[in-house]
């Protein structure tokens, strides 16, 4: 027989907590587990709620970081993406083959999910999930005890570790249920359901298309960086990235491996260049278009390089001029 004891995928929100905590009351030795992408929204993927949760259950969180190769996987999706660039099912299968591994490295009996049946159309539909399983290679080690009853972890009832019984049915996108089994937990500040994933976002995945077709050598800095500024696209593999405020100026001026363009004798916004050398005149005019002072000014500018600087000076335009050249602004 397994041993009792399951690594619980916890995202920070109520559903994942509540399945951890449901899992625990069932006398399993839980292995809470927080993997962190390069695309979690730092405006909401915040785990303050499951630290609290965890602190009071005496359990210890193992976070695990993922980079380059979750980028490739997002870059070319088996399964396809959703309503923006997030290819949850193969983000599922990611997340569940890292458990997969704690689980054999632990000894464990399987993964505990907050996933409910049908709340997410592309990857909690019945067959989406059957496919998980598979890929992973997790198929029946998988409780989801908000929707065990449609969705029976099979191996963990066989092997006597759970009873059907002990399950719930709960289905759809309504939360009621999950409200009143928070409340049964005393459960109070948990966070909304919506964002953690900048993948969902069509702004912020506009800016991720834009470098997966146009960069060929992209690297993480360039992922992390999508999170901040204004992104130009000048020519393939030419990018600038305008900050929009003092903390982004900050984030660009102090970035490694770029051009930097500072303004000299305005405010204005750090620009950060990284390309075709020949642009570098279109990309001042571009961050001097965000600089104080009239239309026809003209803004001197500090040029960065890791090895020197020079100065270079630009007649400030309309911003209007630049718009094709602009991928996006926003991030979400
Ligand atoms: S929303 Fe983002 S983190 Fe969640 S499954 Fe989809 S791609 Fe993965």
């Amino acid at each position: 027989m397994s041993s009792k004891k399951l690594i619980a995928l916890v995202s920070g929100g109520l559903d994942s907590t509540l399945a951890m905590l449901i899992a625990k009351r069932m006398g399993f030795d839980i292995v809470p587990v927080h993997i962190v992408t390069p695309f979690n929204d730092p405006c909401c993927r915040d785990i303050g709620f499951l630290n609290k949760v965890l602190e009071r259950e005496k359990l210890r969180l193992k976070t695990v970081i993922v980079g380059k190769e979750y980028v490739d996987m997002v870059r070319s999706p088996k399964y396809g993406y959703g309503r923006a660039m997030n290819p949850c099912i193969d983000c599922r299968i990611f997340f569940f083959k890292i458990a997969k591994k704690i689980m054999e490295e632990e000894g464990a009996a399987g993964i505990v999910t907050g996933e409910v049946l049908d709340q997410r159309p592309k990857s909690q539909n019945l067959k989406a999930i059957r496919i998980i399983e598979e890929e992973s290679g997790l198929t029946g080690r998988v409780l989801r005890p908000l929707s065990g009853k449609i969705l029976k972890p099979t191996k963990l009832i066989e092997e006597g570790l759970i009873r059907e019984d002990q399950l719930l049915s709960i289905r759809g996108r309504s939360r009621k249920r999950q409200i009143e089994l928070a409340r049964s937990f005393g459960l109070t500040d948990y966070p909304n359901p919506s964002g953690g994933c900048l993948l969902t976002y069509e702004p912020y995945a506009r800016k991720l298309k834009d470098v997966f077709e146009n960069d060929d050598s992209y690297t993480m800095t360039e992922i992390y960086l999508l999170k901040i500024g204004r992104h130009f696209r000048l020519s393939r593999n030419t990018k600038l990235i305008v900050g929009k405020n003092e903390e982004e100026n900050r984030i660009l001026e102090s970035t490694v491996g770029y051009i930097k363009l500072i303004p000299k004798n305005c405010k204005g916004p750090v620009g950060l260049f990284r390309g075709d050398p020949d642009k570098l005149e279109m990309a001042a005019r571009i961050v001097a278009s965000y600089c104080d002072g009239p239309e026809g000014f003209k803004v001197v500018f500090v040029i960065e390089r890791d090895d020197r600087s020079e100065e270079v000076a630009v007649v400030k335009e309309k911003k209007e001029i630049f718009r094709d050249l602009l991928v996006s602004s926003a991030t979400r």
